[in-house]
C-alpha cells in the first residue's frame, strides 16, 4: 500500500477554459520529501489543495494510507485527517504570542500535555527564546518556523507546504531549508512542498515533480533528473 497515491486528477475552476491541473499522477512513500516545481500559474497550489482535502478533483482519485480522501463538501471543516498544510500566508494569530499560537491547536488536550507539547515544538523549531513575542516581532524565517510549529501541533503524518521559502533573504533561506528537512527527517514526517525555485527543491527533496500548464512533465529523484539527457 502506497502512503499517498494520486491517480490522474484534474481540476478546472469555474469560468476557466483551461484546467489548472490535468491528468496528474504520482505516488510517494512514507518519510519522503517531495517537491513540485513550476512557474506561477502552473497548478502547484491547486494540486496541494486537492491533496490537503480543501478542494475536490473533478476526475481521478487520491488515496492516503489506502483510503480515498473524504470529499471537502461532505465536511464541516475542510481538511484531511493526518494531512496538514502550512499556508503561504502562514495564518498566524497576530495578537497571540509565539507560544499561544503553538498552543492553539492543542486546546482540547489536558493542560500538562499542552505544556509539554508546546515546549517540545518550541525546541524542535528553535523558537524558545522568542516564546513571548508576537508574530510581527519575528523575522521572516522565524515566522515560517512558527507556522511550521503550529502545524506540527496538529500532529500531521503528511505535511504540505506552499512556497515555504519565498520572501526570505538567501542566507536565512538556506538555513531554514536545512532546518526544515532536519525536522521532517527527525520527526519521521513526510512532506510535499511546492515552490517556483528549483534550487530550493534540489536541496531537500527525495523526488521532484516539474509542472507546466497543469501537467506533470517529469517526476524523479534529483540524481536521475541530472543524469537524464
Ligand atoms: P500555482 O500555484 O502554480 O501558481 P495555481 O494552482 O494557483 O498555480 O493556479 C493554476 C491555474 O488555475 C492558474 O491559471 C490560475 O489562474 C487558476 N486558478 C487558481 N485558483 C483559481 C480560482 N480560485 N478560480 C479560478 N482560477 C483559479
Ligand atoms: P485576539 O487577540 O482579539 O484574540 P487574534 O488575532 O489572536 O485576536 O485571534 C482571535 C481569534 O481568532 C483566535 O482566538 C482564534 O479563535 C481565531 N483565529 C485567528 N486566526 C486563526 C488561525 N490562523 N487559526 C485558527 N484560529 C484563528
Amino acid at each position: 500500500m502506497k502512503f499517498l497515491k494520486v491517480n490522474k486528477v484534474s481540476k478546472t475552476y469555474l469560468g476557466n477554459e483551461k484546467p489548472a491541473v490535468s491528468d496528474l499522477a504520482f505516488s510517494m512513500k512514507k518519510g519522503e520529501i517531495v517537491s513540485f516545481v513550476g512557474a506561477s500559474g502552473s497548478g502547484k497550489s491547486t494540486l496541494l489543495k486537492m491533496i490537503g482535502g480543501l478542494i475536490s478533483p473533478e476526475n481521478g482519485t487520491i488515496h492516503f494510507q489506502g483510503k480515498e480522501l473524504d470529499k471537502p463538501e461532505d465536511k464541516l471543516i475542510p481538511g484531511q485527517e493526518g494531512i496538514k498544510m502550512v499556508f503561504q500566508d502562514l495564518r498566524l494569530m497576530p495578537n497571540r504570542t509565539v507560544e499561544e499560537n503553538i498552543k492553539y491547536p492543542l486546546l482540547l488536550f489536558d493542560k500538562d500535555y499542552q505544556n509539554d507539547r508546546v515546549e517540545e515544538l518550541l525546541e524542535i523549531c528553535h523558537l524558545q527564546e522568542f516564546r513571548k513575542r508576537l508574530p510581527r516581532e519575528l523575522s521572516g524565517g522565524q515566522q515560517q518556523r512558527l507556522a511550521l510549529a503550529k502545524t506540527l501541533a496538529e500532529e500531521p503524518e503528511l505535511l504540505l507546504m506552499d512556497e515555504p521559502f519565498s520572501n526570505l533573504d538567501p542566507i536565512v533561506k538556506s538555513k531554514l531549508i536545512v532546518e526544515v528537512s532536519e525536522i521532517i527527517r527527525n520527526q519521521q514526517l513526510s512532506l510535499i512542498m511546492v515552490t517556483h525555485d528549483t534550487q530550493d527543491a534540489l536541496m531537500l527533496s527525495d523526488k521532484i515533480g516539474f509542472m507546466s500548464d497543469g501537467k506533470l512533465l517529469q517526476f524523479d529523484s534529483p540524481l536521475n533528473i541530472y543524469n537524464k539527457p
